[in-house]
């Protein structure tokens, strides 16, 4: 099979998209903007032995390779649209990229993208999605817009996916069924699309929860110039999760873990009851974990009951750190 083949076989002839003037098979695609809407950018890479593992199958790999770029979508409160995908691969096996884009277009389908653009280059394994998503104009999830006395809500469950990693890479033991849970988050996180949008018009600012719950709530205090007050227990995770770990590593994996992609967002307080609507919605749970301080940092205090401040050594992953 060559590139060409590739492409006209497995990547063209998606659903109609009408705006999408032109797809893929030409140099360029070219997409019609709807009036009243802003677009929304954003790009998210994956590399071997960084994000995933050689093994992994096409199919989990193909759904994390553009799950993150609609977390990314989900947190600017956008709905995904569009996307350009460019991948380096050592070789065309066409078992395996059957396989990789059956799962790719399964979850863009799920999610209304079409597949407009990339390239294609033999190398080391690695891909890159860029992703294009609407926003009603004027409208967005920024990480600037926190304000002292919000709530912060975070969705889904947090730690799991850092605890299957980390038993993967022998730093902890788990129980089988324990492990298989975390490890179902680790492979196939749910992009929290239809929150994003749901919390459009109450959240203050916003972002996903990539790289440590602790390191992402401090990207929103920074770029808001505010602090934080979180409370540990208080953040949603897995039961059994908590119970078999050792209090230390729960913490970790729970606050500096990563690769959770869910969303962390800030909101008035006049807007609970509003959020958990919202929240019922669009299918997600969501859960109150501390409030914005006017500390100018975050501080993690262990339970509200003990008030008992935690110092973290390491707020998350920081591929240069
Ligand atoms: P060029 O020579 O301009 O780079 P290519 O021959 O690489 O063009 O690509 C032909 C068409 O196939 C283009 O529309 C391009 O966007 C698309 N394409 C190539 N690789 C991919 C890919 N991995 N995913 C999606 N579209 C792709
Ligand atoms: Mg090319």
């Amino acid at each position: 099979m060559t590139e060409f083949d590739f492409i006209r076989k497995y990547l063209q002839n998606q659903q109609q998209d009408h705006q999408v003037v032109l797809g893929i098979g030409d140099d360029a695609a070219i997409i019609r903007p709807q009036a009243e809407y802003d677009l929304c950018f954003s790009a998210d890479m994956l590399l071997k032995n960084r994000h995933f593992f050689e093994n992994v199958a096409p199919e989990d790999l193909a759904w994390k390779v553009l799950a993150v770029n609609l977390s990314d979508m989900a947190a600017m409160g956008a709905q995904p649209r569009w996307a350009l995908l460019s991948a380096g691969l050592p070789e065309l096996n066409e078992d395996w990229l059957r396989r990789f884009c059956n799962s790719l277009f399964d979850l863009a389908q799920r999610f209304g993208v079409t597949l407009i653009g990339g390239d294609t280059t033999r190398g080391d394994l690695v891909f890159n999605v860029t992703i294009v998503g609407e926003l009603p104009q004027g409208k967005s999830l920024r990480r600037d817009a926190a304000q002292v006395g919000d709530d912060i809500w975070v969705s889904g469950k947090i730690g799991l996916a850092a605890s299957a990693l980390n038993c993967l890479l022998k730093q902890c033991d788990l129980p089988s069924e324990v492990f298989q849970l975390c490890e179902a988050e680790l492979l196939r996180p749910m992009p929290r699309v239809r929150l994003g949008q749901a919390i459009l018009n109450f959240a203050h600012a916003a972002q996903d929860v990539s790289d440590g719950l602790a390191q992402d709530i401090d990207h929103i205090l920074t770029a808001s110039n505010v602090g934080a007050e979180i409370w540990a227990d208080e953040i949603p995770t897995l039961p059994q999760l908590k119970k078999v770990l050792p209090r230390k590593e729960w913490l970790q994996y729970t606050l500096a873990g990563g690769d959770d992609y869910e969303l962390v967002f800030t909101a008035p307080k006049n807007c609970r009851e509003a959020l958990l609507i919202a929240a019922q919605n669009s299918n997600t749970p969501i859960t109150c974990i501390g409030k914005i301080t006017d500390s100018g940092c975050l501080q993690v205090i262990n339970s509200m009951a003990d008030r008992m401040e935690i110092a973290l050594t390491s707020l998350g992953f920081d591929h240069f750190g």
